[in-house]
């Protein structure tokens, strides 16, 4: 393994084992529940807005280090964004996960989600970690239905 293959492991696995901004969020004006039923990962997030600003962000339940690390770098990148700009970096990641194989991913205003780069190569593995941004788009929209992957 490469030492930036190592590196990216490395934030990986921290962000499993301490999930940032991981707790239910008090009077939130959005919640969302989102499964995916092929791996099991199982989260509900909370959205606090103030004037088109996303203030502030939390999600619990339980998932792969995948899901669990990309829920909680998403957490960490959406605070203080727009909605626009939030969209925006939903369709940045999107992209990066879906794209061709073989192509490389625009992954520079991702900043540290650019780690989850490598999980394009497993199909399954990317509904693990766009599970929790999926259930942040539903959360924006006030659907307050649970979100599946299927
Ligand atoms: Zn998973």
């Amino acid at each position: 393994m490469s030492q930036l293959q190592e590196l990216y492991q490395e934030i990986v696995l921290e962000h499993t084992r301490r999930p940032r901004n991981f707790r239910r969020l008090e009077k939130p004006d959005y919640t969302a529940k989102g499964y995916n039923p092929f791996c099991g990962d199982n989260f509900i997030l909370d959205l606090k807005i103030e004037r088109g600003i996303i203030t502030d962000v939390g999600f619990q339940g339980a998932g792969c280090a995948i899901s669990t690390s990309s829920a909680s770098m998403m957490t960490e990148s959406m605070k203080g964004k727009t909605l626009e700009e939030a969209k925006g970096l939903f369709n940045a990641f999107h992209q990066m996960l879906t794209r061709e194989p073989g192509t490389e991913a625009d992954a520079e205003e991702l900043g540290d989600l650019g780690v989850l780069s490598g999980v394009s190569e497993f199909p399954t593995r990317v509904k693990c970690a766009t599970l929790a941004w999926h259930t942040m788009m539903a959360a924006l929209k006030g659907e307050r239905e649970s979100v599946s992957t299927e």
